[in-house]
């Protein structure tokens, strides 16, 4: 019998924070979820409240919070672009408030705290695929300036809270990641495809479509988060986790209406200012250090996507900005 852990999920009833708070409740931890439900709602996690080894708060990590925890996941952020944009002050508040209160917290309480980065730290990449001592191409003045640097800036405060107080940390640079309980209006591409595609709406390609993007089905990629969490070896990241297989815009969209099994219908639109060109992890480091790479391959993993979409009443959504 494994040892029950307290572990808070911040940023808990967002798209991987609550597929992660039920991974961990079904594991039989007892689990805090924090989320201000800036892009979420509660239905994500309405099918964990009441039970017993589960708690919800709703709460900003902008401000410091007290609790006795022994790990702590900081997936709280926004994500997809069209969110952070929004309002771009509070989305690097919310990297770098989150990061100090929540390190905090861990020092306090003597927990392991988890960090979810990105491959937006890596910007528009010169070098492909991208390894993690690859330092990036980010305009850090740009519209993507608020996510990119603010993450970059957390994994600095990550580090130095490690170098100066030796904090229990990990970083995970977390890569294109799918699956149900996207926002059906979060405006990231798999998510618009599906909804476009399932409403027999022309997908919306931004660009000519050639840029390319990498996508980890979200069970993946919580197997990933987990055993960084859970590894006692002292591998601390920062660390690639995403899937290798490289597909451009295009191709994705082919492959989202092959899987409908309806004919392909595009519209072209304008490419959005600092748009990366393309994006592939080298996930050599996790698959050494973690024994992790991703099973789940993207034909797969969108049929499942898709069943989900159709499974909801996406007018029972609120979309959380104007920007989808
Ligand atoms: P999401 O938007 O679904 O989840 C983020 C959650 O954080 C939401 O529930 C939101 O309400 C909450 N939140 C935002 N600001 C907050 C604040 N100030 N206080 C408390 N809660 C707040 O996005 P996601 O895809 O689940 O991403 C989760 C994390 O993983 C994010 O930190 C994101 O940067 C990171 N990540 C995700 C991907 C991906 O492809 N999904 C890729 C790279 C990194
Ligand atoms: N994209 C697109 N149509 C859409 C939404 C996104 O062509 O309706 C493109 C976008 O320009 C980018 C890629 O798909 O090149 C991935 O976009 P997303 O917002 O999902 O993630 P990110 O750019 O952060 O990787």
């Amino acid at each position: 019998m494994a040892k029950i852990k307290r572990i808070l999920v911040a940023g808990g009833a967002g798209f991987l924070g609550s597929h992660l708070c039920e991974k961990l409740v079904e594991r039989r931890h007892d689990v805090i979820c924090v989320d201000n439900f800036f892009t979420s709602q509660k239905a994500n996690v309405a099918h964990l409240i009441g039970r017993s080894n589960f708690e919800l708060i709703r709460h900003d990590v902008t401000l410091p919070l007290t609790l006795e925890v022994d790990e702590i996941y900081n997936l709280a952020c926004p994500a997809a672009p069209g969110h952070y944009q929004y309002n771009p002050l509070k989305t690097m508040k919310t990297s770098l408030l989150g990061a100090i209160n929540l390190l905090e917290l861990a020092r306090n309480c003597r927990a392991k705290i988890l960090q979810a980065s990105t491959s937006e730290v890596y910007g528009d990449p010169e070098v492909h695929p991208q390894r993690e001592d690859y330092r990036g191409a980010v305009n850090p003045i740009g519209p993507r300036s608020c996510y990119d640097e603010g993450k970059r800036a957390a994994e600095s405060l990550f580090m130095d809270e490690f170098r100066m107080y030796g904090t229990k940390i990990c970083v995970a640079r977390i890569f294109n990641t799918y699956g149900p309980k996207m926002h059906p209006y979060d405006g990231r591409v798999v998510s618009n495809f599906i909804r476009q595609a399932l409403t027999d709406e022309p997908i919306t390609i931004f660009g000519d479509g050639s840029q390319t993007r990498s996508f980890c089905y979200y069970d993946d990629l919580l197997d990933g988060l987990v055993r960084l969490m859970e590894d006692e070896t002292g591998f601390i990241g920062p660390v690639n986790l995403g899937n290798p297989n490289e597909f451009t815009i295009r191709e994705l969209g082919e492959l989202i209406w092959k899987t409908l099994g309806k004919e392909p219908k595009f519209v072209f639109k304008e490419l959005p200012v600092d748009d990366p060109c393309r994006r592939r992890p080298d996930i050599s480091l996790a698959k050494e250090k973690l024994g992790w790479e991703p099973k789940v391959q993207i034909e797969e993993g969108l049929r499942k996507t898709v069943d989900w979409f159709r499974s909801i009443d996406v007018a029972e959504f609120r979309p959380p900005t104007p920007n989808y």
